[in-house]
């Protein structure tokens, strides 16, 4: 794919059908300087977002944990689990959208040298700290992912292993 603007030939994952005007990233970001909402109030915007979305998440998780455990059901015990895993999983599609889209601005973020947030990671790196674990994957990928298998796992343990009465 060629860019329009400075002819540079760049990667485009899936081809846009409504856009005429194909852009590299390098001046779409261009186009931001004449705009007036900038990266870090969409930072802020989205962090905020992001952060609702995994709350929500783990309310719901923790709703059906409470209802699959603590209910006197004798049998069908395992369904609260099964629609508990797919409604987490359906959850989780816009928690996924947000976790995305952030990571994209602070990945731009962290590469803006005079920007407050790829000076304070500097920091934190002279002084000895260092990321070994992505928070925000944590958050967006791993933490979910636990959540929904273990509300799967649990129903079948109910359905057919040792936990059926
Ligand atoms: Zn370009």
């Amino acid at each position: 794919m060629k860019c329009k603007k400075c002819n540079k030939n760049y990667f485009e994952y899936k081809e846009m059908e409504r856009n005429e005007k194909r852009f590299c990233n390098e001046c779409l970001l261009k186009n931001l300087i004449y705009g007036k909402w900038s990266l870090s109030q969409e930072r802020e915007l989205y962090e905020n977002l992001y952060m609702g979305r995994f709350n929500f998440f783990l309310v719901v998780f923790s709703l059906f944990v409470t209802a699959g455990f603590a209910n006197s059901f004798t049998t069908l015990k395992d369904i609260i689990f099964y629609f508990g895993a797919f409604l987490l999983f359906l959850c989780w599609i816009p928690l996924l959208r947000a976790h995305m889209r952030f990571k994209l601005i602070l990945e731009l973020l962290l590469n803006k040298e005079e920007h407050l947030v790829f000076i304070l990671q500097k920091m934190h790196f002279n002084y000895g700290y260092k990321s070994e674990v992505k928070v925000i994957k944590l958050m967006g990928v791993y933490i979910p992912l636990i959540c929904i298998l273990f509300l799967f796992v649990m129903g079948l343990l109910i359905s057919f292993g040792p936990l059926k009465n």
